[in-house]
């Protein structure tokens, strides 16, 4: 099948090299040429395990291409995927890029003889494609949906670090339309893919996609309150806690082999990405606005902005006052094994430092000095490559990312670069007993000595 993407970033990208490598033909529409071009030379814009290789691989078969000629995709191809950015701006869902991109198909679609079926996989709010999406396309193209053209919702659920596998393995696909003759079509488009394909209203499937990103945030903020208390009683550690309820056979049917969901169910310094804070935020602002009277999600997103405000007490309660002390903070994606930066903990961790007057020093395995240009605490900051470079004359280090390079650290390795080792583990990823009673100072979201 001949598919059109709009938008190369995680979902755009790693969608269209999938389906490409499914059999299909795609063509991917961005804006920026020289992002363009380098997708075109086999260079993956951001870091995603697998991604280089598998955009090669697409590239040899000649089944993918990006360009930034919308047109000529659209009319060239039978189905159009769009996935756009849905950024939250001020507490509400901006649609601006989604319906700009709306007109644009509508317009080309006029002219357009044959049946085309335009997808969502941008996330939206429930009830937008019916209310505002389907509309804008009737208007622009002067097209009947369900008659001349197709419109469903088709929202993606695959996970930053480790999209390439998600979007090559679907753990469901969700199409939500009310209309037989599109809903076929995506089904064959995603005839290659083994998991369940589900049939739902656009608005169930709008639905679907908060609800999934709300229930896991939820259990993060879940956690991270338990850790709290734990934190305040004194004696006690959350690790040990969950230890214990997730011998729950509700949560540990394998005995042993944990089930994924329970990895939500641990103490942290919080979600970050591109996804649960912009999501949870959006989904709180409705419920407020459909006058629910329930304030789950609106704890859920507060609970989540100040857990980073933990890491500055534990700090605190290990090295006393932080202005003028060497902190160093490791790990700044917002999860291991990507390089994007949008609304992690480990930024909102370096604003608080400075904050406090400390001199900041930062290591990440894949994020780029470059990358850190834009932000305005860039000049306050230093940027080190290595770990140990960054370690040298610190005063504590805080891990603000769970990488496997740095669960791989002894205690030996503080040892010898830090005068006296201080630790704070935002991702209680060290077994503390390996650092307790080594001459380091341990201390962990869930544990404060
Ligand atoms: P993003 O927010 O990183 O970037 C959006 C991209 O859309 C940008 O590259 C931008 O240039 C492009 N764009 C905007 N207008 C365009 C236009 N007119 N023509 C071509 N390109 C245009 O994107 P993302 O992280 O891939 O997310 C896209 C959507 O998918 C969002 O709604 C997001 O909530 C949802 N989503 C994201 C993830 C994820 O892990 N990132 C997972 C599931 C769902």
């Amino acid at each position: 099948m001949k598919i059109s993407v709009i938008g190369t970033s995680y979902v755009g990208l790693v969608t269209g090299i999938s389906l490409a490598i499914k059999g299909n033909q795609v063509v991917c529409v961005g804006r920026n040429l020289s992002r363009i071009r380098s997708i075109n030379r086999g260079i993956a814009p951001f870091y995603e395990p697998g991604l280089h290789a598998l955009l090669k691989k697409a590239l040899a078969k000649k089944s993918f291409t990006a360009t930034d000629k919308l047109e000529d995709a659209i009319l060239d191809t039978e189905v159009t995927l769009i996935a756009v950015g849905t950024p939250t701006v001020r507490n509400r869902i901006d649609l601006s890029s989604i319906n700009g991109v709306i007109k644009k198909i509508g317009a080309i679609l006029k002219y357009k003889k044959k049946y085309h079926v335009v997808a969502i996989k941008s996330t939206v709010l429930p009830t937008t494609t019916e209310k505002i999406i389907k509309p804008l396309l009737e208007s622009t193209s002067g097209k009947k949906i369900g008659k001349e053209i197709g419109l469903c919702t088709n929202p993606e659920f695959l996970r930053e670090g480790n999209a390439v596998e998600d979007s090559l393995k679907p753990d469901r696909i969700v199409i939500g339309t009310g209309d037989t003759k599109s809903f076929q079509i995506l089904k064959e488009m995603y005839s290659r893919f083994s998991c369940p394909v589900i049939r739902t209203s656009s608005t169930a499937a709008e639905m679907i996609k908060y609800t999934s990103n709300a229930l896991l945030a939820t259990l993060i903020s879940f956690s991270n309150e338990i850790a709290r208390v734990c934190e305040s009683i004194g004696g006690l550690d959350s690790e040990n806690v969950w230890n214990g309820v997730h011998l729950d056979h509700r949560l540990n049917p394998d005995k042993g082999n944990l089930p994924e969901i329970v990895r939500y169910i641990r103490s942290g310094c919080g979600y970050g990405g591109s996804c649960f804070p912009k999501d949870t935020q959006a989904l709180s602002s409705l419920i407020r606005d459909l006058g629910i009277g329930s304030n789950i999600i609106q704890n859920v997103v507060h609970t989540n902005n100040t857990q980073p405000h933990r890491l500055i007490m534990l700090l605190k309660h290990a090295v006393g006052k932080l202005k003028g002390k060497k902190i160093a903070v490791f790990g700044l994606a917002f999860k291991p094994n990507t390089d994007d930066l949008r609304e992690s903990p480990a930024l909102k961790l370096i604003h608080l430092l400075i904050d406090e007057g400390a001199d900041i020093v930062c290591h990440d395995p894949v994020v780029s000095a470059a990358q850190l240009e834009k932000y305005a605490f860039y000049s306050r900051i230093m940027f080190e490559h290595t770990i140990s470079d960054a370690l040298k004359n610190a005063d504590a280090a805080v891990f603000a990312t769970a990488w496997d390079m740095y669960k791989k650290l002894k205690p030996d390795f503080f040892k010898k670069y830090m005068e006296k080792p201080v630790i704070v583990d935002g991702r209680r990823m060290f077994d503390k007993n390996t650092f307790l009673g080594k001459g380091i100072i341990y201390q962990g979201i869930g544990y404060r000595i």
